[in-house]
């Protein structure tokens, strides 16, 4: 089959590397892909957001099968439009991505499905806001309520923090001006991805990942700086508690309001005393964390996706390897602030590739036969293990073997569980 996958950051060049193994693709085209996906995969320039441009480029290509990696296509109603005119694709509709366009919107369905997250109330009105974090007290989170690309969110320790937080909210900071405050809660978090769809569910790993640029988990927020599957600390019977409180009911919500939710639904929780607490969600899968899940599943993630998109979860099974996979994010020296782009990237090519260890592009680019960074976040190198200690050992062996001094990495990805 001819496949089609939106996106071009290390994610989709995991999700390329593991379908493209499976014999079902024949055709394997990324948009807009970047240079390591280049190697495996012909990469189409193309504006992904953009409905009438995906669906014009899967006619002509003779698509059967898009895989859309980001969220902001999916906000934008891109597999909609696909579904619309005929084509199977692997991504939630627009009225479904709601479920992490909007806090407001999946408190609402936590609500109606008793799933439990934190207590929280939705203010359009700065004044309101402010009395209400004075009546609740700090800690306190504060979030604005749309897509904000991870910057939306303070966790308050002060109630002068929070007013802060709700002031630049109100000062339209974040585009719409609606805050969301919530209830802190303590504890370990980490991340559950189950395939839905729209009727089943089959939880397809964990991870944790580590958001924060510095080591000890310090410094601003990124988009992630390394992440590890699977995480000790979901034990399976927490996973039975998440699938049986907060998913399944989830899905049964979305159904039943005439949204059935089809796609990966990636359940950030919170774990403390024995018990998981709904944190966000968000519909598709992480970066980094998709690294480490393709890692360990290979190419039956073509048949998982196709099982998925066609509507046949309740029989489909997943073949698990019982390891684990680490990956470690090379990035540009500056990010998550300012960074220089174009500088030369050495000794990817001496290293030995296949389901055991890959380095995954994120920001790259080619450039007279040298593979240059592009962006923040470059480069996801990552290994698998019998235990997390050894995949830890082959995914850092990885980034030695990388010659460019403009990057760097954080050297303790995997602490908390090692
Ligand atoms: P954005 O919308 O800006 O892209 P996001 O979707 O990443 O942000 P969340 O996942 O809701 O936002 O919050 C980001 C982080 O803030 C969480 O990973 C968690 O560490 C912390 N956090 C969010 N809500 C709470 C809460 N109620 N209690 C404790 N910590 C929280």
């Amino acid at each position: 089959m001819n496949i089609l996958i939106l996106g071009g950051g290390g994610r989709e060049h995991a999700l390329a590397w593991a379908i493209r193994q499976n014999p079902k693709c024949d055709r394997l085209i990324v948009a807009p892909g970047n240079a390591g996906i280049a190697e495996i995969a012909r990469c189409a320039s193309l504006d992904i957001n953009s409905r009438s441009e995906v669906l014009a480029f899967a006619e002509e290509h003779a698509i059967d099968f898009v895989v859309v990696g980001p969220e902001a296509p999916l906000a934008a109603g891109v597999s909609d439009a696909l579904r619309e005119a005929g084509f199977l694709v692997f991504g939630p509709s627009q009225a479904a991505a709601q479920l992490e366009a909007s806090k407001a919107f999946t408190k609402e369905i936590c609500d109606a499905c008793g799933a439990p997250t934190a207590a929280w109330a939705r203010f359009a009105d700065a004044v309101a806001a402010r009395d209400y974090i004075a009546a609740q007290g700090a800690p306190i989170v504060v979030k604005a309520d749309g897509l904000a690309a991870g910057k939306g969110v303070t966790v308050a320790e002060t109630l002068a923090d929070a007013e802060e937080a709700i002031n630049l909210i109100f000062r339209g900071e974040f585009g719409d001006t609606s805050v969301v405050i919530e209830e802190f809660m303590a504890g370990e978090e980490a991340s559950f991805f189950v395939l839905c769809d729209g009727t089943d569910c089959l939880p397809i790993g964990t991870a944790q990942d580590h958001k924060r640029v510095g080591e000890g988990d310090t410094g601003p927020n990124t988009g992630g700086m390394g992440a590890y599957s699977p995480a000790p600390v979901l034990t399976e019977a927490l996973q039975d508690q998440v699938m049986a409180q907060i998913i399944r009911p989830t899905v049964a919500e979305m159904a039943r309001r005439g949204t059935p939710f089809q796609g990966v639904l990636y359940a950030g929780l919170m774990i403390e005393g024995g018990r998981a607490r709904l944190v966000e969600y968000n519909v598709r899968f992480g970066d980094p964390e998709c690294q480490v899940l393709m890692l360990r599943l290979g190419a039956q993630v073509l048949d998982l996706l196709l099982a998925c998109a066609e509507g046949r979860l309740s029989d489909t099974r997943v073949n698990w390897a019982g390891d684990h996979a680490l990956t470690v994010v090379m990035a540009a020296k500056g990010y998550p602030g300012a960074y220089e782009k174009g500088s030369v990237i050495k000794g990817l090519g001496g290293i030995p590739e296949g389901s055991f260890q890959m380095v995954f592009h994120a920001g790259t680019a080619e450039k007279d036969g040298q593979v240059t960074a592009a962006g923040g976040r470059v480069l996801a190198c990552t290994a698998r293990g019998t235990t997390l200690a050894e995949a830890h050992q082959r995914a850092y062996a990885l980034v030695d073997q990388i010659d460019w001094p403009e990057g760097f990495c954080r050297r303790d990805i995997g602490w908390r569980a090692l």
